[in-house]
């Protein structure tokens, strides 16, 4: 038995189209789908991870604006801070230097005891301050050091860093007195002044401090101050733990220091802002608080938590993109496999056909041609309708395995569709080359093959065309091909035929004979000759055959063999048999009862109404059923057309009798003569014509007359054209002859004399006959 179908495409070489012409053009679409994909997968990536980072990067960046903005802050607090304390110095200098009794025990008479109690030693007590001094006219009066009472000569006193200060506030001074001088009026008692003050940052001994210096004046005038110049009371404060101490508890400021170089990056600083530019700086620095960094310090686990999350995600969703676009690469890939592949031979189809001969015809030269070969194979459509349709599957996918394993030079084998096949091969020079390929093709088609128990002789026609020779267009070297298969066809079947451009003149001259013929119809150029039938002794006329003639005004006698299998192909066949027919009836009802045979063509029995139509000619014509006697050829018993089968039993049944014409040239089959009834076999002329010549046709002729004669059947010898023939004829026993011999075909003119030899008691008269 046969492997199924798809068991026999695994292990049969097969033309596959991918292998034989480089990857298809879906192919490489598919490759390019997955390429895409991957590169659009990465885009996506790299956005994400952008994305992924720009958040970092904005956290970063907001976290160190939000601390620039602390810093400025702070820093602008700090200078306050710093400008405060030298204000406040004033506060702490005038509950002593604003007071008559200070006036009165340092201009007057210098107290020290008491300028320390009330002064120097309550200053450090009570406000931290690291060293007081008064500066008096004639020099420095009083000096406390860390609290301390020192005597003017020892202590230490940096004139020239507060000297400058001093000086300033008494000239400050005396310009108040000047002025107040200019606006007192004489006599009257001068206006007590207010302190003067003035306070810096400066080195004092090289240590950064705030100095504050302020006149001493008397508050409610009971003592009058000096006119000249005023004691003054300078106050040091060193910018050391005790004033840093104070920054802290205001400020909470987190260990503030000063230092002489430039702090470290990660403190933050102040210059100290010295009341001289020319004095060498000092910084104030302290751990800044960096509120963007502490928050996103705070942040910072969510944050990776978020973007771990994010990319866990991202990736999962991207590995699955990828992975459904090399599915789909890979889908698009088999559904292109299976577009340019025959699911049922397993052969290249015709769109791979179409696409590789027109990359191949590019290539083509006269000394490298490429040949085309078109195989239909013959009664495919029989085997079809007799055998079924999945046998017929399992013959093309044998057959189609066949031309797969075939081993021709770059070959190229793929179903064209039906039973159709085209190979291409590439040749050289020699058309006998091609002639070759062509017979090695038929030869491995003819192999019986046993399909579904039983062996099936098979055949099929090629024709082949070549490129450059006949063209370089694809669907050009088709059609001519294909108009070399019928040629093929036309010829015996089961052969091969190479293009000629006569086939192609021939083919043209049947199209226009097709539309000559439609004309030649309507006009009434047609016309029945009759071919009288003899009995076996050649002297009595039993009957005619009518056969139709073509009398072209041009072209003159045109005969049928020419123009009915145009007919046929046209389906004007039926129209032109009925016209026959009905003629037929017309000029030879007056003919007594003489048997008169029409030829019908195989496609008539294709329309349904052929026997009413027949029955409606009979009547109208008022022709009797049993004079007529209606030819078919074998091929339409062989078909196997139920269709058929039931407008022959209709014409039966109307009482006509049945011709199998042209016995023995097809499929001949007594099994057929025995399933459906036929009153008459017309043996085929070319057994009649090999008498003498070959001892076979002789004992077929014995044969089939024989048997003919056991199931009753009258036969015919037709194409009888020698006395042999005729006596060979008379020696087995056969019933009618007609041929040359004893007449051609002839015009209705020419009938009469026939009919006088018609059967006796069966007379008509001549006059009726010409009518
Ligand atoms: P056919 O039915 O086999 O008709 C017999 C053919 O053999 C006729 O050719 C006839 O002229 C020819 N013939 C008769 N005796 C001899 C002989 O001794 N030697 C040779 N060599 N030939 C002989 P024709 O008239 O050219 O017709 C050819 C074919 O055309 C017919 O073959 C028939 O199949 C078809 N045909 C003719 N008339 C009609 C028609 O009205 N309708 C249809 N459908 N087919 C027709
Ligand atoms: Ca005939
Ligand atoms: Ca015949």
């Amino acid at each position: 038995m046969w492997a199924p179908i798809g068991r026999l495409r695994g292990h049969v070489p097969v033309a596959r189209p991918d292998e034989r012409a480089g990857p298809t053009r879906r192919q490489i679409g598919s490759a390019r789908l997955a390429r895409t994909g991957d590169r659009m997968i990465l885009a996506v990536a790299l956005v994400i991870a952008a994305a992924i980072a720009s958040m970092i990067a904005f956290s970063l960046l907001a976290a160190e604006r939000v601390d620039q903005a602390a810093r400025d802050r702070w820093n602008v607090l700090i200078l306050e801070s710093l400008s405060r304390r030298a204000g406040d110095l004033q506060r702490d200098l005038a509950s002593f230097a604003h007071w008559d009794e200070s006036v009165l025990r340092t201009a007057y008479f210098l107290d020290v005891n008491w300028v320390h109690e009330n002064f120097g030693r309550w200053l450090h007590d009570t406000q931290g301050h690291d060293r007081s001094y008064v500066v008096l006219e004639s020099g420095l009066g009083y000096a406390a050091i860390n609290g301390s009472l020192m005597p003017t000569d020892i202590a230490p006193f940096d004139a020239d860093a507060m000297l400058p200060l001093v000086r300033g506030v008494e000239a400050a001074f005396k310009e108040q007195v000047a002025q107040a001088a200019l606006t007192t009026r004489q006599n009257e008692r001068p206006r007590e002044l207010p302190p003067v003050f003035r306070a810096g940052y400066m080195r004092v001994e090289g240590r950064p401090a705030l100095v504050g210096a302020i006149s001493i004046t008397p508050d409610y005038g009971r003592v009058v101050s000096p006119t000249r110049v005023p004691p003054i009371a300078v106050t040091v404060v060193f910018l050391d733990a005790g004033f840093l101490g104070d920054l802290i508890a205001e400020l909470h400021v987190v260990a503030p220091t000063i230092t002489n170089a430039p702090p470290e990056e990660s403190r933050q600083s102040v210059l100290i802002p010295f009341h001289d530019g020319t004095i060498a700086p000092a910084w104030l620095s302290w751990i800044p608080e960096n509120p963007g960094a502490s928050l996103l310090r705070a942040l910072l686990p969510a944050l990776m938590g978020t973007a771990i999350l994010l990319l866990a995600a991202a990736i999962i969703i991207l590995w699955y993109a990828r992975r459904a676009t090399h599915e789909l690469a890979k889908s698009e890939a088999l559904a292109s496999r299976l577009a340019y592949v025959d699911s049922l031979c397993g052969l290249a189809n015709r769109a791979m056909l179409m696409r590789t001969l027109r990359d191949r015809l590019v290539r083509v030269s006269p000394g490298a041609r490429l040949a085309v070969f078109f195989l239909d194979l013959d009664g495919f459509k029989d085997i079809n309708d007799t055998l079924g349709h999945h046998v017929g599957d399992m013959l093309l996918a044998e057959i189609g395995a066949r031309l797969g394993a075939l081993k021709l030079p770059s070959l190229l084998a793929s179903r064209f569709g039906g039973d159709e096949f085209v190979l291409l091969a590439t040749v050289g020079d020699d058309d006998q080359e091609i002639e070759a390929i062509g017979a090695e093709v038929l030869d491995t088609v003819r192999r019986p093959a046993r399909i579904a128990g039983q062996m099936l002789a098979l055949s099929g026609s090629i024709g082949a065309t070549v490129a450059p020779d006949h063209g370089t267009e694809a669907s050009e070297l088709i059609r001519l091909a294909d108009i070399a298969v019928y040629r093929a066809k036309s010829e015996g079947r089961g052969c091969f035929r190479l293009f000629t451009p006569r086939m192609e003149r021939e083919v043209v001259r049947r199209r226009d004979l097709e539309i000559e013929l439609r004309r030649a119809l309507a006009e009434g150029e047609l016309a029945v000759y009759y071919q009288p039938q003899f009995s076996v002794d050649g002297e009595t006329v039993i009957g005619f055959e009518a056969l139709v003639r073509w009398l072209h005004p041009v072209q003159g006698l045109i005969s049928p063999g020419e123009f009915i299998p145009v007919a046929e192909q046209s389906g004007l066949v039926t129209e032109l048999d009925m016209w026959v027919l009905r003629r037929v009836c017309e000029q030879t009802r007056g003919w007594g009862d003489t048997k008169v045979a029409v030829n019908l063509s195989p496609v008539d029995f294709r329309s349904r109404d052929l026997a009413d139509t027949v029955r409606g000619i009979l009547r109208e014509t008022d022709f009797p059923p049993e004079r007529l006697e209606i030819e078919i050829t074998e091929n339409l018993l062989f078909g196997n057309q139920p269709e058929a089968f039931a407008a022959l039993a209709a014409l039966r049944n109307l009482g006509i009798r049945i011709a199998l014409d042209d016995f023995g040239s097809g499929y001949s089959s007594l099994g057929y003569i025995r399933r459906f009834r036929v009153d008459t076999i017309k043996i085929d002329r070319s057994f009649i014509q090999n008498i003498g010549h070959t001892e076979d046709a002789a004992a077929i002729i014995d044969c089939v007359v024989r048997l003919a004669r056991a199931l009753a059947i009258t036969v015919t010898a037709e194409g009888v054209e020698t006395r042999e023939q005729l006596r060979y004829l008379q020696s087995v026993g056969c019933h009618h002859v007609q041929g040359f011999l004893l007449s051609a075909p002839v015009p209705l003119v020419s009938v009469g004399r026939f009919l006088e030899r018609t059967v006796r008691g069966e007379g008509t008269s001549l006059s009726q006959a010409q009518r």
